[in-house]
Parts: structure tokens; C-alpha cells; sequence
């Protein structure tokens, strides 16, 4: 079995205190409108049922599943694995993502999305890596902004690894 060393980068705290803020801005904006919040699944679970209940506003939650990486490489491809369940027509989105990297999967979401014609889509995601982002693609609000390094907890994993972690760390010990 691979040893794998993890170095703790975003503790609980911090995450919970920045979600908070996110929570009441999302608030702020978007009370008495007609929302679906978008949990992108799987990595992003977490993220979002703490965010949820940090919005206090009517809203639809509903899921997409997506798969692009296997261990720490993007393969590029964004696949579709599970599909929203309702019409998102004339509705304000909120995509909620666990991390942008490459800005690939955020970017193809996007489009796919918009074609939806919902009213608005704002993007969330709780870690941005700015250095690795290949496209322009600007999510509105990043919980916070790290550096080009594989990280885990939270509701990410490292090949189904560490998905339950509290906090956010970083893997040490990759080639
Ligand atoms: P992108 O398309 O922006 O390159 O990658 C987005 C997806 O790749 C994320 O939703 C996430 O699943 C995965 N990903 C990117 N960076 C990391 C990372 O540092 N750790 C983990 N666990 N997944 C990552």
C-alpha cells in the first residue's frame, strides 16, 4: 500500500468561517429569487451541505456528477455521469464546486448550462489554484486561493482516499 505523507494546509475553522461569509453573501443576493443550488458531485458534497445551511434564502438543490481525474492528472475529458434532475430555465444557478484547477471542468459546466438558459449562473468554489488555471474562467466566489499543489479532505480525495478529512492538506509525496 502507498505511504502517503499529508501536510495540513485550511484548517476546519477557517473553512467553516469563510463559508459563513460566503453563506451570508449568497444571501444578500439572491433572497426572493427563484434559485437551484448545483452540488457538482462527488468532490464537492461537503462544501456544499456546509454552505447550504449557511443560505438563508428559498432554494432547489439538485446534483450533476462529473468525472475527470484519475489519481492527481486531469485527463482533460469532463464526463457526465449523472444529470440534473429539473429544469433550470429562467432560474438563478449557483454551481457549486470544490476546486478549480485547469478551469476545464468549471469552464465545460458552464457552457453546458448556459445552454440551459437558465436566467444567471454564478460559480463558487471553495479553492481556486490560479497558477494552474489553463483558461480565463473567473468564478465569483473562491473560498480561497492556494498554489499549484494536490490537495485533499474536505470532500476531496486522492483516488477515494481522505474524502472525510475535517480540514484541507496537502500531499506531500507525489511525483
Ligand atoms: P479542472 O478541470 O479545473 O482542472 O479540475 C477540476 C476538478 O479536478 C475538481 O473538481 C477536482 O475533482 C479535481 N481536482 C483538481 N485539483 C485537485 C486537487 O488538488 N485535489 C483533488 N483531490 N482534486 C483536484
Amino acid at each position: 500500500m502507498e505511504h502517503i505523507k499529508l501536510s495540513p494546509l485550511i484548517t476546519e475553522q477557517q473553512i467553516l468561517d469563510r463559508i459563513k461569509e460566503i453563506g451570508e453573501e449568497l444571501t444578500a443576493k439572491f433572497k426572493d429569487k427563484d434559485v437551484v443550488c448545483v452540488c457538482i458531485l462527488n468532490g464537492s458534497f461537503m462544501f456544499f451541505s456546509d454552505l447550504i445551511r449557511q443560505m438563508d434564502c428559498d432554494f432547489k438543490c439538485d446534483f450533476l456528477g462529473l468525472s475527470s481525474y484519475t489519481g492527481t492528472q486531469s485527463t482533460g475529458e469532463v464526463k457526465v455521469t449523472l444529470d440534473l434532475s429539473q429544469s433550470i430555465q429562467n432560474k438563478h444557478v449557483i454551481l457549486i464546486e470544490d476546486i478549480v484547477d485547469t478551469g476545464t471542468t468549471i469552464e465545460a459546466i458552464y457552457q453546458m448550462l448556459r445552454a440551459r438558459k437558465p436566467e444567471s449562473i454564478t460559480t463558487v468554489t471553495l479553492l481556486h489554484k490560479p497558477e494552474a488555471q489553463k483558461n480565463d474562467f473567473k468564478p465569483e466566489y473562491v473560498g480561497f486561493s492556494i498554489g499549484n499543489e494536490f490537495v485533499v479532505g474536505y470532500g476531496l480525495d486522492y483516488n477515494q482516499q481522505f474524502r472525510t478529512l475535517p480540514y484541507i492538506a496537502q500531499v506531500q509525496n507525489l511525483n
